[in-house]
């Protein structure tokens, strides 16, 4: 520490490289420089400043403790990458169009349910209908989430949303496309997000956010919105993890007769019997498989 005595702690809403902007205890905002080459802090730390000039610059010295972190293996790199901490809720977008990737769908949940969060499915667009995307909706209900369908461009079920927000920390993740952007407009007045337009020929939207930002919503509760998770491929250190991630497989695996069982080849296997008897969902059996090959490389 240097002879500065005067220490405050502070929230990161907005973390780009080495600055950004902080929110103080006494919620101001304040541009911030990070003290030291090793320390790199994402949206949603808690961290500790001091004044390099009063009013003016924070400089940050230290990351609180983080209760948890969402974190990628990112595209063509190696390591992993944090994206954003201390979130009490996932909300994963989807919608009718661009057509669903469930097993990224999967992917986020899985994620959500080893950080410990909250988790909400979220239908955006639900003035367009799609009677095949529904059913496969349907099967996460089966699996014990909560799905709620919205429509920004209608202004449909917002307020649901905003209510399941409250008090909370969350973060919108969802492939590109999906609506993200526009919903957090309808959530947050003045977000001032660009809204990209769909893409005719792969209906994809395009990447407009660039930087990570947390935003409050004036009901309480804040909101982080980052363009990593896009494309997500979950940072998970061992493939038995994986099951934790699936809370209706982990439900029978003390069923199983072996109490490692990975639930591929094994005898008398409750994850595969439960597939079979449709309680499981072949689909989302096959992503617990998929992701766990993914880990095994
Ligand atoms: P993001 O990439 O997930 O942030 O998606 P955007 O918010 O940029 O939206 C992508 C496209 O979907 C834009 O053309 C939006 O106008 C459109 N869109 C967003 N929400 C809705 C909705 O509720 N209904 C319909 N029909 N289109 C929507
Ligand atoms: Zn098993």
């Amino acid at each position: 520490m240097t002879d500065r005595q005067v220490m405050d702690t502070g929230r990161i809403i907005a973390a780009h490289g080495r600055r950004g902007t902080l929110e103080t205890q006494s919620g101001d905002l304040l541009p911030y420089l990070i003290q030291g080459r090793r320390l790199r802090v994402v949206c949603g730390d808690h961290v500790q400043w001091d004044y390099d000039e009063p009013g003016v610059l924070a400089i940050v010295s230290a990351i609180a403790p983080r209760t948890n972190v969402l974190e990628r293996q990112p595209p063509g790199r190696p390591g992993t990458e944090i994206l954003a901490a201390n979130l009490s809720l996932m909300i994963v977008v989807c919608a009718p169009i661009p057509a669903t990737d469930w097993f990224l769908v999967d992917r986020y949940l899985c994620s959500g349910e080893l950080m410990g969060c909250r988790l909400l499915l979220v239908n955006n667009k639900s003035d367009l209908i799609e009677d095949k995307h529904d059913t496969l909706l349907a099967e996460y209900s089966l699996a014990g989430y909560t799905c709620l369908s919205v429509s920004a461009q209608d202004n449909l079920g917002i307020d649901s949303l905003r209510d399941a927000l409250k008090d909370q920390t969350g973060i919108f993740v969802g492939q590109s496309g999906v609506g993200k952007s526009s919903l957090i407009n309808c959530l947050v007045p003045n977000a001032d997000i660009t809204v990209g337009p769909i893409s005719t020929s792969t209906q994809e939207g395009k990447h407009t956010t660039t930087a990570s930002a947390m935003h409050s919503l004036p009901d309480g509760g804040r909101l982080i919105d980052t363009p990593g998770v896009r494309d997500f491929v979950p940072a998970i250190p061992e493939p038995q993890f994986v099951q934790a991630g699936f809370p209706e497989i982990l439900a029978v695996t003390h069923q199983c007769r072996f109490s490692n069982c990975r639930h591929l080849r094994e005898p008398d296997c409750a994850v595969k019997q439960a597939v079979l008897n449709g309680t499981i969902s072949q689909r989302r059996y096959e992503s617990y498989k998929r992701l766990f090959h993914t880990l095994t490389g």
